[in-house]
């Protein structure tokens, strides 16, 4: 009797806080590859739980572009917005598992603690043991203790985090009432039954926490994969804040055929006049993960326009 090996599901999460550039259109591609060259699913998600920092006319967009790449989803769009309750839920089952603290500490006040190498501050750990005499709780952390977190990711190799001395105890429900990314992410990928997840290395940062959450609440850990991130010159990864150019929904050939080379794919020069189905087709031939360059990230010195990318490690 053969054993049937378990389904793939990925997908994509993009934060609507604006259109869709060249970084997320690689995550896009990447995960859409590997989804579907492994006979998976690959869903939809919007990352709109940090509400203040987005809006409905950038997931539209997104949408948009999205679909004049010729990408297909399974299922609905799941909304990041939608699903507070089940955000909510689940920090219930960390308090009573113990696993979670009010915290009273404002960022002021957090200010002289230690910093972790991204520049982060590193909680030292003031309210886990109870909030002092007169002080309200702001924000709630999950306690880390030494937890140590490894795992194999599928492009940058064996990750190793000592969450104590990287983030210490991190926040899941902040002080303006948001739940943070890390909580929502591992609740949604879990209920979504997420088998593996193929994004940008700009989260690696992020996997050992909501590695760390995953066991906290009892939730499978999907394999990983994180695939490097487009850099400008100066090392920044492309994105809104570094004025990165929005994916051009009317051209979105060369854009695809850029992804594609930046992730180490060889798409063939005659394919650069081709329609976006004719693209879709050889990429899915043709894409191997193992072709993808390690290391978090990658120059892209075409930085305001996808067209013409090159890759050179940076
Ligand atoms: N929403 C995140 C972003 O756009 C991606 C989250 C994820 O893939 O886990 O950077």
């Amino acid at each position: 009797m053969t054993t049937r090996a378990p389904a793939y599901r990925g997908r994509f999460a993009p934060s609507p806080t604006g259109p869709l550039h060249f970084g997320s259109l690689v995550a896009a591609v990447g995960s859409f590859l590997e989804a579907r060259t492994r006979s998976g699913e690959w869903l939809l998600r919007m990352e709109d739980v940090d509400a203040p920092r987005c809006s409905m006319a950038a997931a539209s967009e997104i949408l948009r572009v999205l679909e004049a790449c010729g990408f297909a989803w399974d299922g609905a769009v799941v909304w990041q917005s939608h699903r507070i309750q089940a955000y909510a839920a689940a920090l219930e089952r960390l308090k009573a598992a113990s696993r979670v603290f009010p915290c009273a500490c404002t960022r002021k006040e957090l200010a002289d603690s230690g910093i972790a190498p991204d520049g982060a501050t590193i909680y030292p750990g003031t309210c886990r043991q109870g909030l002092a005499a007169g002080r309200a709780a702001r924000a709630w952390r999950v306690a880390v203790g030494d937890a140590r977190v490894s795992f194999d990711d599928a492009v940058q190799g064996t990750i190793v985090s000592d969450l104590a001395n990287e983030t210490g105890d991190f926040i899941v429900l902040r002080a303006d009432g948001l739940f943070a990314y890390q909580l929502a992410v591992v609740v949604d990928d879990a209920e979504a039954g997420i088998t593996h997840v193929v994004r940008g290395a700009d989260l690696l940062a992020s996997t050992p926490r909501q590695i760390f959450l995953q066991e906290c609440l009892g939730v499978p850990t999907p394999d990983y994969a994180h695939l490097p991130v487009a850099a400008n010159a100066a090392g920044e990864k492309l994105s809104k804040q570094t004025r990165a150019a929005p994916v051009d929904s009317s051209r979105p050939g060369p854009a695809l055929i850029a992804a594609l080379e930046f992730l180490g794919q060889r798409p063939p020069p005659e394919l650069s006049g081709a329609t976006v189905s004719q693209i879709w087709t050889w990429a899915q031939a043709h894409w191997r993960i193992d072709q993808v360059p390690r290391g978090p990230a990658l120059h892209c010195s075409a930085m305001q326009t996808p067209l013409g990318l090159r890759n050179h490690g940076v």
